[in-house]
């Protein structure tokens, strides 16, 4: 393996290193054929092989039932902020969003253009420092779904406990599906971009409850209905081919591993190692709620931004990379999805003590 740098990135993220070697040997020659994973036909039979096997890890590893569909669609989760309404919402129906942070936001002020919206919870007051409780928030009788996102990317927050309130949950997974075990039951819908716990950036898995593809109006344009995709098996047109093959082996990577119950004990372990060691310091300061806090990212600060931008920039020089916060709250972020290793949040661990020793 050659030196690679511990990669922090909030998305695109670290991929597990034996993915990388598979993708790389495949790219130049797919299962012996002579030919590489990028040219192959999405209509072949290695293709329709690789779709559905990515479908049955996917549906083992988070134990999917029969009723729900799982597509692998473009768009981003971007597109499923508008997807979303205009399924389960058109005409005139009502959606329920809890706003905890800047994705949720931008699923609420889309999901406005489409439908009626109660904005039932907003931390927005407290700088999306935590999640909700139910008893927080009242749903609206009306509304078909409860939406929320369950980890808040960029403010480091997550649902520890899921809402149970609204006729059904709809959820944003994109920075935690996977890391953990949950019932699916509760849930219309999820959706999640592959590029922080799943693989690539190019494909996004929605996994819809099947009665509900039939909610769309007729008139709704082809590509945006979930029913097309949901008939065609996400075939309906050129599929993200090589987003989906890299999918396909982070799942059999994750199976490997032990599926979820075992990479989620690792996540918490990861994750206790840096709010340890954020909590035993006056010089780092977490930024989310104990109760709210995100085993995926991890968000803090330091005394002033000058220092803020000295860690950065001494860790990257460290090989620690990708800490920086998002541009719209700043301070530290260190993203450590499934694929990123328990020795990088060490290391990491061991910079922060080294740097308050010099600079507190
Ligand atoms: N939702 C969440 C929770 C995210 O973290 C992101 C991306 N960081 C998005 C949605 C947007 O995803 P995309 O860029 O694939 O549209």
């Amino acid at each position: 393996m050659p030196e690679r740098i511990y990669n922090f990135s909030p998305g695109p993220a670290t991929l597990p290193y034996e993915v990388l070697q598979e993708a790389s040997r495949d790219v130049l020659n797919f299962r012996d054929k002579g030919i590489g994973i990028l040219e192959i036909s999405h209509r072949s039979k290695e293709f329709s092989e690789v779709i559905q096997e990515a479908e049955a890890d996917l549906r083992e590893l988070m134990d999917i039932p029969d009723d729900y569909y799982v597509l692998f669609l473009q768009g981003g989760a971007s597109t499923q902020f508008a997807m979303v309404p205009m399924n389960l919402l058109m005409p005139d129906k009502k959606g329920a969003y809890l706003n905890t942070g800047t994705w949720a936001k931008k699923a609420i002020k889309e999901a406005k253009t489409i439908a009626k919206v109660q904005v039932a919870y907003s931390s927005e007051d407290s700088s999306f420092d935590h999640v909700p409780t139910d008893d927080q928030y009242d749903v609206d009788e009306d509304a078909e779904y409860l939406y929320f996102v369950s980890n808040n990317t960029i403010y480091g927050t997550q649902f520890h406990k899921f809402p149970e309130k609204g006729k059904m949950l709809v959820s944003d997974m994109s920075s935690d599906i996977l890391s953990r075990r949950f019932d699916i039951r509760p849930f219309g819908l999820i959706f999640a971009g592959a590029q922080k716990n799943m693989g690539p950036a190019g494909v996004t898995v929605v996994i819809v409850r099947k009665d509900l593809v039939n909610r769309a109006p007729e008139n709704l344009s082809t590509m945006f209905k979930y029913k097309t995709h949901a008939e065609k098996g996400s075939m309906f047109n050129t599929p993200p081919c090589f987003s989906i093959y890299c999918v396909g082996r982070v799942l059999k990577w994750l199976k490997a591993k032990g599926g979820v119950d075992a990479i989620e004990k690792i996540n918490r372990e990861k994750a206790k190692i840096l709010y340890d060691a954020i909590d035993n310091s006056d010089f780092y300061k977490g930024h989310a709620r104990p109760d709210s806090r995100s085993f995926m990212n991890v968000t803090f600060n330091l005394p002033t931004p000058e220092l803020e931008k000295k860690f950065v920039e001494e860790a990257e020089k460290e090989g620690l990379s990708g800490l920086k916060g998002h541009r719209s709250i700043g301070g530290i972020r260190a993203s450590i999805y499934n694929a990123f290793p328990v020795k990088g949040v060490e290391e990491l661990v061991e910079f922060m003590k080294e740097f308050e020793r010099k600079n507190g």
